[in-house]
């Protein structure tokens, strides 16, 4: 591979490839595969390279490889100490990718060799390739990364969006603005799949009355492969080329034919790149069009139709994250004729029966229903928690009126997440020594997560102080670039966090300015809550952050008026709103603050994953027992916003939550962190930590959840589908 290729999409390999000293060849290797974002001696290698860089790029490796001076690599080619380090690194990761002694292969060795495939609309493995817009994307992201760890034979089906999600910015008025910078694929960890003669590997897919061409890009999340898939080629007609330029956005058609796209060109990839997965994995509906794909495969290749079914179901695993009927993607019939009227005819189908595959008249009158189409084809179905697993049989039991609730054949496999990832520095450090230095191997073992016990609360303390400070400078990093690069005005500074005393209570609350996740819940009273803020001895004060969604009147209304409170002088600079929350503002949250606080209407909160990340790092839940929540708290190990009561209006709902949660706040949350010994260590609070690290880490590992997968759903689908192809 050592021509140099013309087109602008490999400069960033292929200067590389110029510019790297040959005795640091592989630099480029590691830079290319996420794997390096999980294990601390590259991240460590990256720094090394140039640490400022390091900051400025947001922890982007390619960027620094491209930005560094070549005089630093020559000398580093040359560094004794840089070099062993850099051995070590490589032969680390050479050990874990190119070895077959995982999990997965010592527990399925017949099994290993059998492709598993993972759709979904978003992946966020790193904020560098933003690709995803919140917790779904996270979690395919983390389920990627585990997948590697584990050894399951894992690729992943995705969108390459050119300009992402958005960045968020907000005005003078605290309005959001949307702002979508185009991503520049040469400085990310991303390459073009190429065909012999070094072009770049398309497919060409009919979609409505044209063709629509794609190209497939390849991302390395260790072992695990990514495809993704973009509509941004020459061939395509300009607005077609849009087509996979954002993540949810545009209207009904638009997205109808981007799931089109997911669904069925994602087959269409996996085919063209010879992959056979003998397992689909949806990663909710909006990919669910593949079964249609496979349907129609199979009847081409000459089954039944009945048989066709068979196979598809046997061989699918569906999760879906929705709890509420409105959030489940639905199409009108009129677009699915427009789509798919030359697909029922290849299924020996009429068109009443194909479009009663998505319908569900109870429900949704004339529309196609992305998950009703999954539940149908799709052998095994899992909600994301043990209450949403309830609520998804409760919302789906029209579908088999016949059977008592309980018996719904909807699951449920609680999210996780990648612990690797997503845990500090010295957190990681700290675990080594009085964990097990292989603490990572073995995560989900409960019984090793008892030895936190035997940590010091001084150290811990120390710890977690240290990434509260952390979190305080990357804050005032901000502020400050922001009042010299938008000349932000003083009162907007008021906003920015700098005023926030690191000594006192913080707490966070981080998530998407959906209103039903309630943001504005602790401002329901607001002289109670300025008693809390103002209090001499013991103030408390707030980081709030996230997105709106871009057509989102009413979530954008809710930030701009906790934005306004945060820049109120009376409050003081005791609430902060950090811009642009994304994989990057959100580690340092997780790890930074002292309580995270959670506020959902229930049921609506499926899981919930930023919880968990917190809880690892030590920080106290404070939350609605919804979601992953409603399993996990034990009342030693966080705190549960519970009023007891359930009201029909939701105005009388919130009034009781809010009092519940002040309450907690002044009885407990507030008391117990102000409690010292003479150490200037709040001993009481360090044990809530240990037990929130010890009972989280291990049952809500992304390693717990993937093992769920394997074992409850790919392996018997696995068994089921090689008897069905009497192998
Ligand atoms: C973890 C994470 C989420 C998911 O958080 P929720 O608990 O579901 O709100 C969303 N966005 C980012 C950037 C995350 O890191």
């Amino acid at each position: 591979m050592n021509e140099y290729n013309t087109d602008l999409r490999f400069q960033g390999t292929e200067m590389l490839k110029e510019k790297l000293p040959p005795r640091l060849a592989r630099l480029e290797d590691l830079a290319y595969n996420f794997w390096w974002s999980w294990h601390r001696a590259s991240r460590d290698l990256f720094k090394q390279l140039d640490r400022t860089l390091w900051t400025t790029t947001h922890h982007n490796p390619v960027r620094i490889l491209l930005e560094v001076p070549q005089e630093r690599l020559d000398y580093l080619a040359k560094d004794p100490i840089f070099l062993r380090d850099y051995d070590a690194v490589l032969m680390d990761m050479d050990k874990d990718i190119l070895n077959n002694g995982h999990w997965y292969a010592r527990t399925y060795p017949d099994l290993k060799s059998h492709t598993i495939a993972y759709f979904s609309a978003e992946f966020g493995m790193h904020t560098s390739l933003p690709i995803y817009s919140g917790g779904l994307g996270v979690l395919s992201g983390d389920t990627s990364k585990e997948a590697s760890d584990l050894g399951l034979p894992f690729v992943g089906v995705g969108f390459l969006y050119q300009q992402g999600y958005f960045r968020q910015r907000l005005d003078h008025s605290g309005w959001q603005e949307a702002i979508y910078p185009p991503l520049n694929e040469s400085e990310v960890a991303l390459r073009p799949v190429l065909c012999d003669d070094r072009t770049c590997s398309t497919i060409c897919l009919h979609v409505g009355d044209r063709d629509l061409y794609l190209q497939i890009w390849e991302v390395h999340v260790g072992r695990t492969r990514i495809y993704l898939m973009d509509a941004d080629v020459e061939q395509n007609a300009p607005w077609d080329r849009e087509l996979t330029a954002r993540l949810y956005g545009g209207d009904q058609e638009m997205r109808i034919q981007q799931e089109i796209l997911l669904g069925i060109g994602g087959v269409h990839i996996l085919r063209s790149l010879n992959i056979d997965p003998q397992i689909w994995h949806l990663n909710e509906g909006h990919s669910a069009f593949m079964v249609l794909e496979r349907l129609r495969e199979y009847v081409a290749a000459g089954l039944s139709l009945d048989e066709a079914k068979q196979r598809v179901r046997a061989s699918t695993i569906f999760t879906t994250h929705t709890p509420v009927p409105a959030g489940h993607d639905a199409f009108p019939f009129g677009l699915m004729e427009k789509y798919f009227n030359t697909f029922w005819p290849q299924l020996d189908m009429s068109r009443e029966d194909f479009l009663s595959l998505g319908s569900h008249p109870t429900y949704y009158g004339e529309a196609f229903n992305m998950t009703k189409l999954a539940l149908l084809l799709s052998g095994y179905t899992n909600g994301v928690s043990m209450l949403h697993g309830e609520v998804s049989r409760k919302m789906w039991h029209s579908l088999w009126p016949e059977l008592p609730e309980t018996d719904v054949p909807i699951g449920h496999v609680t999210n996780g997440v990648h612990l690797p990832s997503w845990t500090g520095d010295n957190l990681h450090r700290l675990y080594r020594h009085s964990i097990s230095p292989d603490w990572m191997e073995n995560q989900d073992d409960p019984l090793i997560w008892a030895r936190i016990e035997d940590v010091p609360d001084e150290v811990l303390w120390d710890a977690h102080t240290h990434l509260k400070r952390k979190m305080f400078s990357i804050i005032r990093e901000r502020a400050r670039d922001d009042r010299i690069s938008r000349a932000m005005p003083p009162e907007q500074l008021l906003a920015s966090g700098i005023f926030l005393d690191p000594d006192a209570l913080v707490i966070g609350f981080a998530r998407r300015f959906a209103t039903y996740k309630r943001a504005g819940l602790i401002f329901r009273d607001i002289e109670r809550l300025f008693r809390l803020l103002h209090d001499r001895y013991r103030p408390v004060q707030f980081v709030f952050a996230g997105k709106a969604h871009p057509a989102d009147d009413p979530g954008k209304l809710l930030l701009q008026e906790i934005y306004n409170w945060a820049r109120n002088p009376a409050v003081g600079g005791r609430i902060a709103f950090v811009e642009d929350y994304d994989m990057h503002v959100s580690r340092y949250l997780v790890q930074g603050v002292d309580v995270w606080l959670n506020t959902p209407r229930k049921p609506m909160e499926a899981s919930g994953t930023s919880g968990m990340k917190a809880a690892f790092n030590g920080v106290l839940n404070l939350s609605i027992p919804d979601g992953w929540w409603a399993e996990a708290c034990n009342g030693r190990n966080g705190w549960m916003i519970d009023a007891g009561v359930f009201y029909d209006d939701p105005n009388q709902q919130d009034d009781a939550d809010a009092g519940a949660l002040y309450r907690l706040l002044e009885e407990q949350v507030i008391p117990l962190f102000y409690q010292r010994d003479q150490d200037n260590v709040p001993r009481g609070w360090v044990a809530m930590m240990k037990e929130a690290i010890r009972t989280v880490g291990p049952q809500f590992s992304a390693r717990r959840m993937m093992k769920e997968y394997t074992r409850h759903y790919y392996v018997p689908a696995l068994h089921e589908t090689l008897k069905l192809q009497g192998k």
